[in-house]
């Protein structure tokens, strides 16, 4: 894997004072390989607005390389959404990952209070009052969002927000690769060449994978699910069978492909920076 490949780490608001104290070392860390972008999570509802974009500034100021803030519009309004994105461009910000976020199934009812139902919306909106000031990411779900009727549906959803202006797409966290091929094969069909970069989840443990897993319907393959439970009181071996699993993972995406990698790395350098080493993946030289 010789040639330089875009590549960004995922992080979220630190929720205890520990985490925060590591933080700018954890940034740190991961800087040191040049990820294209760090991308922040920012909570739906816009409940931890403020953790965004302090760890944004963190970043900022300890690494140089370019934040990118999630921004959820589910239970939002136009003037809270319009009031953000004016902080966010008057912060430098040129780039943004558009999401609906989750809620309450009633909050997310067309007839539900707020402004915003779907992330195409959401996209449609920052179009309209910031032209092409941000570029556009948006989710998208190679084995299906797990609250969308059937494939054919979510499909269509991730085309509308494609139509509505999204630049490039990342992915929920999956760990069958024939999924991201069948849904670039679609994305083929459809028309839709928009970078669509695989979210990887690095393998730490054999119930937080689970969990993972269940909560946003990735299909765990069977003889991962046993062999994770076979090593749980072994996390040494669990470490490396999971580095192994998420190597051949990545290897197999990038040799057909795919034009990156997202890191989610739960604000841990340690296991993103395995894989990463592991695929000797060279870091970018400068522009
Ligand atoms: C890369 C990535 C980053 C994420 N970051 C965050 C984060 O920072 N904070 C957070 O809270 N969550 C985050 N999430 C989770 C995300 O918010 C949830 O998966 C959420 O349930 C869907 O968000 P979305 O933007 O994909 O929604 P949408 O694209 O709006 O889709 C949501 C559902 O609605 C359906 N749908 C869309 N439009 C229509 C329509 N017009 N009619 C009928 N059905 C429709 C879709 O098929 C799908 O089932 C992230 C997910 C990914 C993949």
């Amino acid at each position: 894997m010789g040639s330089p490949l875009s590549f960004s780490f995922e992080l979220f608001p630190p929720r205890t004072p520990e985490g925060l104290a590591k933080l700018p070392a954890v940034i740190g860390e991961l800087a040191a390989v040049r990820p294209a972008f760090f991308s922040i999570t920012h909570g739906a509802g816009g409940s931890d607005q403020d953790g965004t974009h302090e760890t944004l500034v963190t970043v900022v100021e300890h690494s140089g390389v370019e934040a990118v803030p999630h921004l959820t519009c589910v239970g939002s309004t136009r003037a809270k959404i319009a009031a953000l994105l004016e902080r966010y461009r008057g912060a430098g910000v040129k780039r943004i990952v558009a999401l609906r976020g989750d809620l309450p199934a009633t909050a997310m009812s067309p007839s539900a209070p707020g402004e915003f139902h779907f992330a195409s919306e959401l996209v449609s909106f920052i179009r309209e009052t910031h032209g092409d000031a941000f570029k556009i990411e948006v989710a998208a779900y190679p084995e299906m969002h797990p609250q969308a009727p059937n494939p054919g549906e979510d499909f269509d959803n991730f085309r509308r927000k494609v139509k509505a202006g999204a630049d490039g797409a990342l992915t929920q966290l999956f760990y069958n690769a024939d999924a991201y091929f069948d849904f670039m094969d679609r994305c083929g069909k459809a028309g839709i060449s928009i970078p669509v970069v695989p979210g990887i989840m690095p393998i730490t443990g054999f119930a937080n994978t689970v969990r993972f897993c269940n909560g946003c319907g990735a299909d765990l393959p069977r003889w991962v699910r046993l062999r994770l439970e076979q090593l749980q009181d072994d996390k040494p071996a669990l470490l490396d069978f999971g580095l192994d699993v998420v190597t051949r993972l990545c290897e197999t995406l990038v040799r057909n492909g795919a034009p990156g990698l997202h890191f989610y790395t739960i604000n841990q350098s340690g296991p993103t920076l395995r894989v990463w080493k592991n695929l000797a993946l060279r870091t970018p030289a400068p522009a």
